[in-house]
């Protein structure tokens, strides 16, 4: 069974979600503080991280990019704070999936479960070639023209989506809902944001489109130039 590591201040809302998970068959460690959590990430080697981010040693995107220095175990974060614009800092941050607080075990189970999915889905080492781009996406390495390119997690998560549907045109809304794991609605500029920070990195812009095309009003394809 996967192991859990849950990392929360509160003792009883750390020992209530322990227990759950527990009795649901996980093996669980936890810790009341971003650096005993740290630790327990290098020592324990968890499946999954949930990290509260209202601890009382470090900020949650800090501790979250420690975390991500040591680390590609995948995190959930739970917070108490659902706005939008401080959902995607932590999701380009390293995050990869969030809870509310209040939330349930129910709830927080089913993010479990589909963080692993999905991290156990990643295990196919299929290269993908698309013109002169060459991307691996289990060594998290693209190249362009043999040369390696420098990509933020956000934008290499953006890249190999599309590149895994070449020609096809996908929607800004299926973007956030599949690589940010964002509902739709105001946050459109966070795709269009790393769409041309994308741009620049592959040497190309919107008025002279390469490899990336905006199709206007339905969304962005990637294509062999
Ligand atoms: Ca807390």
């Amino acid at each position: 069974m996967a192991s859990i590591l849950v990392i929360e201040d509160d003792p009883r809302i750390r020992r209530s979600v322990a227990e759950r998970l527990a009795e649901h068959g996980y093996d669980v460690e936890s810790a009341g503080t971003g650096i005993a959590g740290l630790e327990l990430v290098t020592s324990a080697t968890p499946d999954v991280v949930v990290l509260d981010l209202g601890l009382p040693d470090l900020d949650g995107a800090e501790l979250l990019h420690m975390l991500r220095a040591i680390s590609d175990v995948p995190v959930i974060v739970a917070t108490a704070r659902d706005e939008e614009a401080s959902m995607v800092r932590l999701l380009d941050a390293g995050a990869d999936d969030y809870v509310v607080k209040p939330y349930s075990a129910a709830q927080l189970e089913a993010r479990i479960r589909a963080v692993l999915r999905r991290s156990a889905g990643d295990e196919g080492p299929t290269l993908v070639t698309i013109g002169g781009l060459e991307i691996d996406p289990s060594a998290r390495e693209a190249k362009l023209q043999g040369v390696p390119l420098s990509l933020s997690r956000k934008e290499f998560d953006l890249l190999v989506y599309l590149a895994e549907r070449p020609g096809q045109v996908v929607s800004k809304r299926e973007l956030l809902a599949e690589v940010w794991r964002l509902p739709y609605g105001g946050a459109d500029k966070t795709v269009d944001v790393h769409l041309s920070w994308l741009r620049k990195k592959l040497g190309e812009s919107a008025a002279s489109p390469r490899y990336l095309h905006t199709v206007r009003g339905v969304g962005v394809k990637l294509v062999e130039p």
